[in-house]
């Protein structure tokens, strides 16, 4: 998974200051994210305990169900008010579609959080591995999806949703797309295929939505040739079936949110299962690591769940610290975590999506050990 952390804004505080703790919050979410995340904890604390790195300062916070049953809404303010005093933090899945009516009135946590503070960018890597069979052979992609606007209407208002339903049979949503998402999106992405294979791709439907995906189009491409990267693009109905036929030919894709969303569940089923899938959101100031998939209710309370969308997801947000506190120690435990992760999966060692036979915190100790 060479290259696929976004490089961080380094941050303006002092060295002596960048030397001291780190604090990162962990919302443990709904349905498999507390089991997880309990994972997922475990691997970067023994991580970071080796490297050097820390000391680290964890913030559980309340969101989604946990947070309803103590009588509060999905996504407390107290809880984006200490998100704000975090350097970064983990995140669950959400399982919005049971919430109570008011909370499903207002944006998901997820969407909200994303919007609060910013995080433009939702940096989605897809590979595969030794030891997990994949429909497309080898690969190593980037899904770089933008993650404010387009088509997803509860992110996209000032107020309300833009997702109406004008009489019993009628229904329309809005689509936002600015110049300015599209180009600091597209900025992202160029900047993470520098440091790989120097390859862009736009994924977008301005063929058949000519004004909306057509501006998506065209400032992303202005922004591609001010960069030294091979820039293209691709209708998302063809990428469709370019994905699943020449997977190793992608390097760095760009898409706006709806697709990226679809594409990077994909591309991570692509290489044996959406529970491989890690993804950081990232803005100027802030990163929140969050698995690509959803709470999985069909599995949860079982230590089956497969963590490793979450604890790679927490390797990207060790990335992103190192580049922005300047402290090639938490870059020095992303490694050992992916490295890890890699060699347990060499020696077949998997959970059951992957065809294995390990509980979800059997294979964190595994990781573990590997460290
Ligand atoms: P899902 O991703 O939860 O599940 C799809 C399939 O993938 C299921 O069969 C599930 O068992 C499997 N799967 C997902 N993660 C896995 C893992 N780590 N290990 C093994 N198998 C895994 O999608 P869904 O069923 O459409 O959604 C369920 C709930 O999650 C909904 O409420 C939805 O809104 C929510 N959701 C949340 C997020 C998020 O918070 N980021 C993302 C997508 C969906």
């Amino acid at each position: 998974m060479s290259g696929t952390t976004l490089p961080a804004e380094q941050s303006s505080r002092s060295p002596s200051e960048a030397a001291t703790g780190v604090r990162l919050g962990v919302l443990k979410g709904d349905g498999i994210g507390p089991e997880i995340m309990a994972a997922t904890v475990a691997v970067v604390e023994a991580a970071c305990a080796h490297a050097g790195a820390g000391p680290l300062e964890w913030v559980p916070l309340p969101v989604g169900w946990e947070a309803i049953d103590r009588g509060h809404r999905a996504l407390p303010r107290e809880t984006v008010s200490a998100l704000e005093q975090c350097d970064g933090w983990l995140l669950g899945p959400v399982d919005f579609v049971t919430y109570p009516a008011e909370d499903r009135a207002e944006r998901n946590p997820s969407g909200e959080l994303r919007h609060v503070f910013d995080l433009y960018a939702n940096v989605r890597p897809a590979r595969t591995f030794r030891g997990v069979s994949s429909v497309v052979g080898e690969g190593d992609l980037v899904i770089v999806r933008e993650n404010t606007e387009g088509f997803y209407a509860d992110r996209n208002m000032r107020i309300g949703s833009g997702d109406l339903r004008v009489t019993d049979d009628l229904a329309l949503a809005v689509g936002v797309f600015s110049r300015a998402a599209s180009e600091r999106v597209m900025h992202a992405a160029c900047r993470i295929a520098l440091g790989r294979r120097k390859h862009v791709t736009i994924v977008h439907k301005a063929n058949v939505l000519v004004n909306s995906m057509g501006l998506f189009l065209e400032a992303a491409r202005s922004v591609g040739e001010s960069y030294d990267v091979e820039c293209d693009d691709q209708h998302a109905d063809a990428m469709a079936a370019h994905l699943v036929r020449r997977f190793a030919d992608f390097d760095v894709l760009v898409c706006e949110n709806f697709i990226g969303d679809v594409f990077s569940d994909l591309a991570g089923e692509l290489t044996g299962s959406l529970g491989l899938a890690p993804s950081l959101n990232v803005g100027d100031e802030r990163a929140m690591a969050q698995a690509a998939h959803g709470s999985a209710p069909d599995i949860a309370g079982k230590n089956i769940a497969n963590p490793i969308g979450e604890i790679l997801s927490a390797k990207m947000l060790l990335d992103w610290l190192g580049e922005r506190r300047r402290e090639s120690s938490f870059g020095d435990a992303a490694a050992a975590i992916e490295r890890a992760v890699v060699s347990t999966l060499d020696q077949s060692i998997a959970t059951p999506d992957l065809g294995g036979s390990v509980s979800t915190s059997e294979f964190a100790s595994e990781v573990v050990r590997r460290l």
